[in-house]
């Protein structure tokens, strides 16, 4: 299986776009055992279908990338792409000024570490100039948030991006089109690994927050069991194959905020649930917006599926 992991930040906050220090440690620790190929995010892309594969990808571009991740990923020989959102670049997460509800604000790398960081192997991809939901933008702003983030990135680094991501995830025919017309490859939050037939402007990808249950639960088994910690994270990548398996079942949809909500529920955050005839616990989804996206389902131990569209 060949599959793109999202992250964001590596920060304490416990957020939704958070992940601990020594969960992504445990998650490092996993990738750089040899038990999976970790490639850049266009040679996973052009790697066989069959292959096991992952590539490592953080949007919005956090200092704490610079601070946290990239030291321990370089260490381990690990490549990684980082989306960055160019207007924003040297400042703050604070997208349009906004403050979302949940979501930590936190400061930004700048063109300097970006620079160093490039230098360094990291990819350096786009993420639009401003981070706008680019399905609630006219034509014209939505190709200049587009072209003008590979303009700024290839003016500040000498080397234009190749790779996009949508903020929010937020895209559709016509934004799609356009991103396809800038960018090699643009990559969406749609919960799933990548298939034989991937298409260029819709790349799925798995957003690894999801992964910190799976690998707690498997670490507190071996724990127990006293068996080796690294069989059970690969148990963990495994698990990865019935998520995918239990959205093809006709499940499809299952976005990385509606299984972040299934995550909080389950570690017993008050969400408003209901009960659904299977005795499954479902609830209203929000996204990083706020909005309501759906309907969150337990579909059993470690498997979350969704029902619904997200943004
Ligand atoms: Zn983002």
């Amino acid at each position: 299986m060949r599959a793109i992991l999202t992250y964001h930040s590596i920060d304490p906050s416990g957020s939704p776009i958070s992940l601990s220090a020594s969960t992504f440690d445990r998650h490092v620790r996993w990738l750089r055992s040899g038990r999976v190929r970790v490639l850049t995010v266009e040679d996973l892309l052009a790697a066989p279908p069959a292959d096991d594969a992952v590539a490592i990808t953080f949007d919005d571009g956090f200092a704490n990338f610079g601070e946290m991740a990239a030291p321990r990923l370089a260490d381990a020989g690990l490549p990684s792409t980082l989306f960055v959102v160019t207007d924003h670049v040297g400042r703050t997460n604070a997208w349009g000024g906004v403050p979302t509800q949940g979501i930590p604000h936190l400061p930004l790398l700048g063109w300097d570490a970006l620079g160093r960081l490039s230098e360094q192997g990291v990819t350096i991809g786009a993420h639009t100039r401003t981070h706008p939901d680019l399905t609630t933008t006219d034509a014209a702003r939505a190709r200049d948030e587009l072209r003008g983030s590979a303009d700024a990135i290839e003016r500040a680094l000498g080397r234009r991006p190749g790779v996009f991501a949508y903020p929010f995830g937020g895209l559709n025919r016509e934004i799609a089109a356009l991103a396809a017309t800038e960018f090699r490859w643009s990559c969406t939050t749609e919960f799933a690994a990548v298939g034989a037939a991937v298409l260029h402007e819709r790349v799925p990808r798995l957003d690894a927050y999801y992964f910190q249950r799976i690998a707690d639960r498997h670490l507190d088994a071996a724990a127990e069991a006293g068996q080796d910690l690294e069989e059970h994270a690969v148990g963990g990548w495994r698990r990865v194959d019935q998520v995918h398996a239990t959205a093809a079942r006709g499940l499809r949809g299952l976005h990385a905020d509606q299984v972040r909500l299934e995550v909080r529920a389950d570690q017993g955050e008050r969400v408003g649930g209901r009960v659904t005839a299977g005795g499954r616990r479902a609830a209203p989804l929000k996204d990083h917006r706020g909005g309501v996206a759906g309907d969150a389902v337990a579909a059993g131990p470690g498997v979350a599926a969704a029902s619904g569209a997200s943004a």
